[in-house]
């Protein structure tokens, strides 16, 4: 019998610490809490980083270094919850990757978005403005983020879906447009590496809208491919957190996900 992909995890969210909470009822506490209430194994925690040790951050991201997210430790303990401490970090293009190796250690799981887009001029060079070189540019940095030497088991590939890659445009359009065979080959590298593939499950479009399909063929490629995969509330407030036992079920079953889809953050 196939054990079936397990709704008992929440591998990306935020805490107060990060600027775009701010929250003080956001703490790890509150994310355990949450964690316990829903039979959860693993809840992990990643705020938003930019090493000070990697030259070149944002005004938005200086503040959030690797000290200052070190604030939430000691994570609390649980006996039935595997409290994570990790980060969500950011990756500009080339080999600029927003955490330096000396401190890849200090962290059981990176989660690397390759798709922040909405910061024009850091992220995304302003003269990237349409579906099809937005498309272009998202399968780019994929295989540059694949091309890094990385501890690969303790990767995450963020949100794949993100609205935030086109958030003037049509970004069903955007996936649509991505190269099947360049996009295929970066997931069955990230797939031979280890990583998690992230389903975070707030990027997912209502089926009503009509650009359900268009998200979850991204997701399906992946998984022809050999990745595997994990679930994301990508919560900056308590109240969001119910993200993933209210949707991740229609998710994993409409991707046909069982036990072997699952990612696992080592041990
Ligand atoms: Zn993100
Ligand atoms: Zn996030």
């Amino acid at each position: 019998m196939t054990m079936s992909f397990q709704i008992d995890h929440d591998l990306h969210t935020h805490t107060y610490l990060s600027s775009c909470s701010r929250d003080p009822e956001q703490t790890p506490r509150r994310l355990l809490d949450h964690a316990r209430e829903n039979g959860y194994t693993v809840q992990c925690v990643t705020d938003h980083l930019w090493d000070n040790l990697v030259p070149g951050a944002s005004k938005w991201y200086a503040p959030q270094d690797v000290e200052h997210v070190k604030k939430n430790l000691p994570l609390p303990t649980d006996d039935q919850v595997r409290m994570v401490f990790g980060c969500e970090t950011e990756f500009i293009g080339g080999k600029q990757l927003g955490l330096h190796p000396s401190h890849y250690d200090d962290f059981d799981f990176i989660v690397i978005p390759p798709n922040h887009f909405h910061m024009i001029g850091f992220v995304r060079p302003a003269s990237y403005d349409t579906e099809e070189k937005i498309a272009d540019l998202f399968v780019e940095r994929l295989e540059e983020i694949a091309a890094l030497d990385l501890p690969w088991e303790k990767v995450g590939i963020a949100h794949p879906n993100c609205g935030l890659i086109f958030r003037e445009g049509d970004v069903s359009k955007v996936f649509r447009l991505v190269d099947e065979k360049r996009y295929r080959a970066v997931m069955h590298s990230f797939a031979e590496k280890g990583a998690g593939i992230e389903l975070n499950v707030g990027c997912f479009p209502p089926e009503d809208t009509g650009h359900l399909e268009d998200h979850l063929r991204l997701f399906r490629m992946a998984k022809e491919e050999g990745c595997k995969f994990y679930l994301a509330s990508d919560a900056h407030h308590p109240k969001e957190l119910d993200a993933v036992p209210a949707m991740a079920p229609d998710i994993v079953k409409k991707l046909g996900l069982t036990g072997e889809d699952q990612y696992h953050i080592p041990q």
